[in-house]
């Protein structure tokens, strides 16, 4: 316990071929711009997650804003979009002039409630509104209620986009998450499972519209043999640099899993027992990568709140979060409609309030790990009165 370095939330953590495909890249001089490496990293992903096609994008932002152009969401159309996620879900909608609609979440897997997304939609139908889309977050790593929410999607008839950002590598029953809706997005930026530095990826089975997302994602440039642009186009293309560093990543997704597994598994070794304390909970529905290692701490039974126990582990040079602030408390969002899963019972607020998010990195050592459960320990002991108790 000397020298302690920084432990970090999620820090990139490289294998062994990146180099040996970004060399292939340099070699050949083909570091730009699209290049054999963006096709063979759409192609090993697309088959990895079972999707018909893959385009790999600049980021996820990206993704899920041409998916939406690829819906033809417009201005001042609705989309309905989970509510407990990170704003780079819903900031496409606002690229397009369009309102979202955020749908609470549920207990059992923290992701959009179908409840309350049958609700929502019910009402827009009342009122013949019905959203364009649905983006549905798959959470931290566990999928979202899949079987309900394509049930209830279908029954209104709307498309089903999946933000999979946190999620390469989940599944749902047998499948993958991103390839339930008609599109799906997984980011590679420098904090998810596996890391281009950044980039993105859409896919999907409609592979017309895979093509049409390239267009558009290269500036919408048709094919003549002269500069000419009917339509918007975007420049969201990868570089074939970052591919080469995708495919080496990919090969070690499945290590990285069973580390961030592993970790999750450590921690709840040894805080699970402590009063007021308890883990996200994993559906029996499929596997949870466990992205993150997510927790909450009930105040009243713990001793402390989550932003304590956060407080204390920065002084210990630690890294650890908060649950995401839900998009409908965002002042960005003030004025958007909110469906809560119980008529007056917010999942996501309570999560906001109780959550946190412990340093889950697949290269965290046993070592470091410990000294973030040791650490935390320490918060529960210091404030809760039983064990007040034992000092006295
Ligand atoms: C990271 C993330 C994104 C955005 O991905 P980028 O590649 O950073 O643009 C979108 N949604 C969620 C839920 C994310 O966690």
């Amino acid at each position: 316990m000397t020298t302690n370095k920084r432990i970090y939330l999620s820090p990139p953590h490289l294998g062994t071929e990146e180099q040996v495909f970004m060399a292939e890249a340099f070699a050949s001089n083909w570091i730009a711009p699209l290049g054999p490496q963006v096709e063979a990293f759409e192609r090993e992903l697309a088959e990895r997650v079972g999707a018909k096609g893959a385009v790999a994008l600049s980021s996820g932002t990206a993704g899920i804003h041409l998916a939406l152009r690829l819906l033809d969401i417009g201005v001042g159309e609705l989309v309905f979009c989970s509510s407990l996620t990170f704003v780079a879900s819903v900031n496409p909608v606002l690229y397009l002039g369009a309102t979202p609609v955020f749908i609470d979440s549920e207990p059992d897997t923290w992701n959009m409630s179908p409840a309350a997304l049958r609700r929502a939609l019910q009402e827009a139908k009342e009122k013949k509104r019905l959203p364009k889309a649905v983006i549905v977050v798959h959470l931290y790593g566990q999928a979202a209620k899949m079987d309900e929410i394509v049930r209830v999607c279908q029954e209104y008839e709307v498309p089903i986009i999946e933000d999979a950002a946190e999620a390469l590598g989940a599944s749902y029953w047998e499948k993958s998450c991103g390839t339930f809706g008609r599109f799906g997005v997984y980011s590679f930026n420098g904090n998810k499972i596996i890391t281009t530095s950044g980039g993105g990826m859409l896919v999907s089975d409609d592979r017309a519209a895979l093509e049409r997302a390239r267009f558009l994602a290269a500036q919408a440039r048709e094919q003549v043999p002269y500069y000419l642009h009917h339509e918007q186009g975007y420049n969201y293309r990868l570089s074939n640099l970052l591919a080469a560093v995708g495919r080496g990543q990919l090969r070690v997704l499945e290590d990285r899993i069973a580390a961030r597994r592993q970790v999750f598994r450590r921690y709840e070794q040894g805080l699970a027992h402590l009063p007021g304390w308890e883990s996200m909970p994993e559906a029996a529905t499929g596997r949870s990568t466990r992205w993150l290692s997510v927790f909450t701490v009930d105040e009243t039974r713990f001793g402390c709140t989550a932003s304590a126990v956060i407080k204390a582990l920065e002084q210990a040079d630690i890294e650890s979060r908060r649950v995401w602030k839900p998009m409908h408390q965002q002042p960005l969002f003030t004025g958007c409609l909110f469906y809560p899963h119980d008529e007056n019972i917010s999942v996501a607020d309570r999560l906001f309030d109780q959550g946190i998010c412990l340093p889950s990195g697949s290269s965290l050592t046993e070592e470091e790990q410990l000294r973030v459960i040791e650490t935390i320990r320490s918060c529960q002991s210091h404030s809760s009165g039983e064990a007040l108790h034992v000092y006295l």
